[in-house]
């Protein structure tokens, strides 16, 4: 049922964010059992990732609120014990409209400072021409970090890694040392769609290909990678993911260099030849992104000052 989960997720991004609720009737969670003491989760919205074991569970991202009782009860298949900490990979609202709900339940939310800081005030995608309200007190991370944290739970160690304005400006990989996993949130879209780089919230291109080189530093052959959309990745499937994502670039570039328009560039279809034509991102919204990202001006104010 991968193709309806899909077509739900894109429905739900595409839609106004206040009203893009999943019906938890139309949605099932399913585990997948990935290395010892990691699963990932499948509903609607981004994967989630599952640590469990003698320490209790850990997620990483928790889709949508009204998904929660079904979420908590797909982890429960696997572990009993309740949610301690969330980690949210990036703000946007299919990664952390479970924050309030688990909160509630008793577990430590934590995310990049800018996470914190967009989910405080209301916040336009603006690809998407989309307002999304302030989250509430109870949904907001209440440990943050500039540059990472790492959590010693589950008989590994887990490196939760912020990665600059990547898919925005508060992007976190999660990399699993022992069991050799690397969550790679919205940095990474596979197989489903053509990223989407959400420059409105910070994100650019170059920062999306700085993510994908520094999972791959961290990965071997063994290594299984989660995107945030899409089946769970090899180390080859990232390899080839970056590949595409600089050859775009490059070609994107070059026509910008040749004073090309964005419609010139998009007719030469630099992105047509890796398919995907019905992805949530279009590959002329793609080409699109990219073309902004090296062409619009470098904001100089950061979303959030540390003192
Ligand atoms: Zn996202």
């Amino acid at each position: 049922m991968r193709t309806s989960r899909l077509a739900l997720a894109a429905l739900a991004l595409l839609s106004s964010a206040a009203s893009a609720q999943p019906d938890p009737a139309k949605v099932d969670v399913t585990v997948e059992r990935i290395a010892p003491g990691v699963a990932v989760l499948f509903g609607a919205g981004g994967n989630i990732g599952l640590s469990y074991g003698e320490d209790g569970n850990i997620i990483v991202d928790d889709q949508f609120a009204p998904l929660t009782d079904k979420i908590a009860a797909a982890i429960a298949t696997v572990d009993p014990d309740p949610v301690r900490f969330v980690v949210n990979t990036h703000w946007h609202f299919d990664h952390t409209g479970g924050n309030e709900n688990f909160g509630r339940r008793g577990a430590v939310i934590l995310a990049h400072d800018n996470v914190r800081t967009r989910m405080s005030t209301e916040q336009l995608i603006e690809a998407l021409n989309q307002k999304v309200p302030a989250s509430p007190k109870g949904a907001l991370p209440v440990v943050t970090f500039a540059q990472g944290v790492t959590l010693h739970l589950n008989g590994d160690t887990l490196h939760v890694i912020h990665v600059a304005n990547a898919h925005t400006d508060g992007d976190a990989l999660v990399h699993w040392q022992k069991a050799n996993v690397i969550h790679m949130g919205d940095t990474f879209f596979h197989k489903v769609s053509f990223p989407f780089i959400d420059l409105g919230s910070g994100g650019s291109v170059d920062g999306m290909i700085a993510a994908a080189n520094q999972a791959l530093k961290l990965a071997n052959d063994a290594t299984r990678i989660i995107p945030g959309h899409g089946p769970v990745a090899s180390k080859q499937e990232l390899t080839a993911y970056r590949d595409m994502l600089v050859d775009v670039r490059t070609k994107v570039a070059a026509g910008i260099k040749a004073k090309r328009t964005l419609a010139q560039i998009q007719a030469s279809a630099p992105a047509a030849r890796y398919g995907m034509p019905n992805g949530f991102m279009k590959p002329a919204a793609f080409v699109e992104s990219v073309y902004k990202s090296l062409t619009r001006p470098k904001k100089v104010a950061p979303a959030a000052h540390r003192h």
